[in-house]
Parts: structure tokens; sequence; C-alpha cells
């Protein structure tokens, strides 16, 4: 089933990659940038993908090319229907006048699949992870090879919508090796699960995985919230807390990206308990089962999360209570992230975002509390939050990753 059909209009202007490592290590980020000599074709795909339009005059002296190497190099990308030449913007400058190059969006498809505990969400991007078509379908359980099923099922039928798909990626909350191999899920009960094979098998499609927040922070990096920035943080709330650093245009990845490293950060000393013991820890005070759990126990009867916020917005004061303590605590997490990694700018985002406007006066409050007065305001901005944000983001880890890829045949 099509759930939505819409256009977004993104364009980005910076550049990174993670990469595939050896089997069984944890792959290191990779600077697409400096491919092999042969294949410098992918930087000017690449730098016109980020920065284009853009003319051959502007290319050459970006990539360092002589205007010969540049032509040798775009031809192909031309030919292939990857490149195309845009009308000339009018500079006011005398002489020959040039087209300049820019992406042709819509001649590759990218496929973005968000899997949580419960089901499979998924969205068709063109090349510009512009959002075309987005579909969702529910888990029957968590065994690897009926979620491979379904997963293939949804991609498939997504897959029918448009001429040709270039390759599919997926993001999970879990820690996720080579791009491949699920090494822990635990929503999902998984440990050692190579679901980027299974996935490959059942789709014919050229397939990556990656934990969610990696693949959430390098789609902002490139196409959203964080474009042309050096600095750049996101933090998500939601079944978990999650947080992903851009630092000298590249994402930060460690052996422990996809652990929840920031979800145990401590925010409240009186604050509740979490599996681990912590004490008013972010995952504690901010998870959505959590809020939901406090806020049921204060007014005596189940609420979920929109609920609350519903019940705070409305002047309940128990459920403000919960909702303003959680505010407080968002507010500390971000000036923590702004005091100790210096962003530019922090997105945040996930399917419980809504907090931070609810809460908006206590989440400035909790910011104040811990920003020396002397240091500029923190440049905060709010994602939708919506799921096909998570979709996104994988369907950029598959254009980062098979971008010169010719579109697959269909299996099925
Ligand atoms: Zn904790």
């Amino acid at each position: 089933m099509i759930l939505a059909q819409k256009q977004l209009e993104c364009h980005a202007d910076v550049v990174t990659i993670s990469s595939g490592g050896t089997p069984g290590q944890r792959r290191e980020p990779q600077p697409v940038w400096l491919p092999s000599p042969a294949d410098r074709s992918l930087d000017v795909a690449l730098e016109v993908l980020i920065h284009g339009p853009l003319s051959r005059t502007e290319i050459a002296r970006r990539l360092d090319l002589s205007q010969a190497s540049l032509t040798r190099l775009s031809v192909p990308l031309l030919e292939a229907g990857l490149l195309v030449e845009v009308e000339q913007r009018n500079d006011g400058r005398v002489g020959r006048p040039s087209r300049p190059l820019d992406v042709m969006a819509a001649s590759r498809y990218f496929i973005g699949v968000k899997l949580t505990g419960e089901r499979a969400q998924a969205a068709i991007t063109d090349l510009r992870a512009n959002l075309v078509a987005s579909a969702e379908r529910a888990l029957r359980g968590h065994e690897p090879d009926d979620v491979a099923d379904v997963v293939a099922a949804l991609v498939l039928e997504l897959a029918a919508g448009v001429p040709a798909v270039t390759a599919l990626g997926v993001g999970l909350g879990g820690l996720v090796d080579d791009h491949d191999l699920v090494v822990r899920a635990p929503f999902l009960g998984w440990t050692s699960v190579p679901l980027g094979r299974m996935l490959q098998d059942r789709t014919g499609l050229p397939t990556v995985v990656d934990n969610d927040l990696v693949a959430l922070t390098e789609a902002e990096h490139w196409f959203g919230a964080g474009r042309g920035l050096e600095r750049f943080a996101v933090l998500t709330i939601g079944a978990a807390v999650g947080y992903g650093l851009v630092m000298h245009d590249r994402i930060v990845l460690s052996e422990d990206s996809g652990v929840g490293l920031v979800g145990h950060w401590p925010l409240h000393d009186r604050g509740p308990l979490c599996p681990e013991g912590h004490k008013g820890c972010a995952q504690a005070l901010l998870a959505i089962p959590s809020i939901e759990q406090r806020v049921s126990s204060a007014l005596g009867r189940s609420m979920d999360y929109d609920k609350c916020l519903d019940a705070a917005a409305a002047g309940d004061r128990a459920a403000r209570r919960v909702i303003d303590e959680a505010g407080r605590g968002l507010g500390r997490l971000v000036a923590a992230v702004g005091n100790l990694t210096m962003p530019q700018r922090i997105a945040l985002g996930g399917e419980g975002v809504r907090l931070a406007r609810v809460a908006a006066a206590a989440v400035d409050e909790g910011i104040r509390r811990d920003r020396d007065p002397n240091a500029n305001p923190l440049d905060l901005q709010l994602l939708d939050g919506d799921a096909a944000q998570w979709c996104r983001g994988a369907a950029v880890l598959a254009i980062q990753t098979y971008l010169l890829r010719e579109p697959a045949q269909r299996r099925g």
C-alpha cells in the first residue's frame, strides 16, 4: 500500500561516506573524494550531486582537474544519464556561454528501510534523496528469515512503482558490522544476522545495512539540517535516545556506534531508574516508554505518548510535571552536546521530538542551567520526527555506496 506521495526539495553541500572494510572488522569511515585515480569520475559525480548545478570551470577548480580531464571524466556520466546539462544561469559575464552540469535526480531510485521491533517502513527516493513514495508492513515475528521475507516483499512492492531501483539501504537500532552483519539488535532479539546478504539474495538489489542513527546523521549532513556545516550533531528521542556527530565534514564513527552511549548520560539526580540502574539518565528520563509509564502512573490510567503530551499541553498538572522534568533533562542534554562537541547546529529528531515543542520553556531552562552565559546561543533545529526521515536516512546509505552503479534488474 502506498501511503504517501510527495516531493521534498533537497540539496547538499557536504561529502562524507562510510564504506565497507574487511569482513569481521569494524569499518572506518573512508573519504569518498579520494578514490583510486581511475575513478575520479566518482569525484565529479559527487561534487555535482552535492553542490550542483556547477559550471565546468567551477568543477575543474574544485577538483583540481584540467578542462580536458574533466571532459574525459564527465562524458561517460552524461552518456549514462547521471549528469545533465542545464540551462545557463545568466551571471552577466561576457564570453562563450557554457551550460552548467547537474545530476539528473530522477535518473536513479533508491529504497531506504527503517526496521523496528514491530514493523518495516520503507521509502523510495531519487538520487538527491527526495521522497517519491513510502509504504510499511507489520512484522509477523522476529525470526530473521521471516523479517527478511517481509522487508523483501515491501521493497519489491515499492520498486514496482518506478522504472528501476539502483540499491537498497536498511537502518535499524543496533550494532552493524561491515554494512551487512547485524551484530546485535536488542529489539529484534538478534545477534549475528547477515541481513544485508539475506536481503540482497531476496531482492537482487545491492544492499547496505547500518545503524539507523548513522544513517540519519549522514542524510541530514548531505541533504538536510547539517548541509554545508563542518560541525553538526543530531539528537533523537524515541524508544531510545540517540546521538550522531559530524566533525570536520565527516561523520564520527566508532566500534560503539549503535550501542547507544548517550542513553546513559546523567540528567537528573532524583530521576527514574533505567534498566542498568542509572538514576535519571537520558534513557530513563526521555525515552517514550518511560514518559508513558510515568504519566500513566501519575494519572492512574494508561496513556500513550501523544496523550501524555496532550494532557500536559492542556494544563494537567501531574502530566505537566513529568513532561517539564523531561524537557529540562532534554535541555541539559542539548547543552552537554553543545558544550562538549561545539557543533554549529544541533538537529533534534526522532518520533518523540514533539516533547521539545510542548516543553519548550523547560528545554530552554535546562539549556540555560548548564550553558555559560557568555557562550553563543545554541542553534537547535527540530526535525519532523516522522518515519520517512529514518527511511530517507537509509536510502542515503545506498546513495553514498552505489551512486555510480547502474540500476539493478528486479527479482521476484
Ligand atoms: Zn541508564
